[in-house]
């Protein structure tokens, strides 16, 4: 056994809530691993998780924020870094696309059997995965609340809805690929895709005829998702939901009610979800508990938890 990778391994594992002992046995002249999960590594990080589930419980209303580390653990790829994404998508790193450049609206125009093959692909990926149970859990906790509950996600999946959530109680502020558009902006209308099937070729990542066509004008459709560079994305649905998240915080303002953001794999690199837990915080002067495994800080006075989004869930269920 090597010993820097052990130590290492320690610490990595030693996150949070769960210690696991390392014991090095060298009486025979071996290297022994064994592991141990104690409750509790840290006073603090123990203080703090029960601290952000008192939070929770005793939250009027509750916020949900999440960005793309929330589908993680369900099974979603992750985009972050060409290396993330070209994992994901590698016929993406033969033709040396990025996601920034992949994600363009300009290719429904140049090659739309390669653009539908991206958008497809996610599609039919969205639709055939499962959300993993935290979202579940979180409805429970949420449909609790005396003020209702919000989620302000990134995520275009459509997995909170899919999960039991109130679609008039979700924000996509990146929109939602399971909702069309027209690419010539004809009537503006957005469309629901319903049944709309999109075959991805993925050897050869193509999509083949037909592709979804504008139902007003007969043009080429595309998702209804805010992409890289996007000036003909037709935003309707994403301020009508804005508009309805407004007026819930105007009234959580007026009644004084006690606010609590749970905030779930949303990174600096887009920091939309970040910036909107931040500030709503800040205006309804609500705990922020933010769970993220690898941008964990906060601002002070708000909650940290550096695990991934179905570990913090189920830690915070634990502590409720
Ligand atoms: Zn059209």
């Amino acid at each position: 056994m090597d010993l820097k990778k052990a130590q290492y391994f320690f610490l990595r594992k030693s996150a949070l809530r769960c210690l696991r002992i390392l014991l090095i046995d060298t009486r025979e002249g071996h290297f022994c691993l064994f592991e141990h999960s104690f409750p509790a590594i840290t006073f603090d990080s123990v203080t703090s998780i029960q601290q952000a589930a008192a939070a929770v419980c005793a939250a009027d209303a509750l916020l949900i924020t999440a960005g793309a580390g929330m589908g993680v653990d369900s099974g979603l790829p992750d985009f972050r870094g060409n290396d993330g994404f070209w994992k994901a998508y590698p016929v993406a790193a033969r033709l040396g696309l990025s996601f920034v450049e992949l994600a363009n609206p300009a290719w429904f125009e140049k090659d739309p059997h390669l653009a539908w093959a991206f958008y497809g692909h996610r599609l039919n990926l969205y639709r055939r995965t499962m959300p993993h149970p935290g979202f579940a859990t979180l409805l429970e906790w949420a449909a609790e609340k005396s003020e209702g509950y919000f989620v302000f996600t990134s995520n275009v999946d459509g997995h909170f809805q899919r999960s039991g959530f109130d679609a008039d109680r979700v924000v996509e502020c990146h929109g939602s690929i399971h909702h069309f558009q027209c690419t010539d902006g004809c009537a503006g209308n957005i469309w629901e895709a319903g049944e709309e099937c999109v075959t991805v070729d993925e050897i050869v990542f193509r999509a083949a005829n037909p592709l979804p066509r504008c139902r007003d004008c007969g043009a080429m459709a595309r998702p209804n998702i805010l992409m890289f560079g996007d000036g003909s994305w037709v935003a309707d649905r994403s301020h009508a939901q804005e508009g309805r998240f407004s007026q819930w915080l105007r009234t959580l303002e007026k009644k004084s009610a006690r606010l609590t953001i749970i905030e779930l794999g949303a990174g600096t690199a887009v920091p939309t979800i970040r910036y909107t837990s931040e500030s709503v915080a800040r205006r309804l002067r609500g705990n922020l508990i933010r769970i993220n495994p690898r941008e964990a800080h906060v601002p002070e006075g708000c909650f940290s938890v550096a695990t991934g989004a179905l570990d913090g869930i189920r830690q915070l269920e634990e502590a409720l």
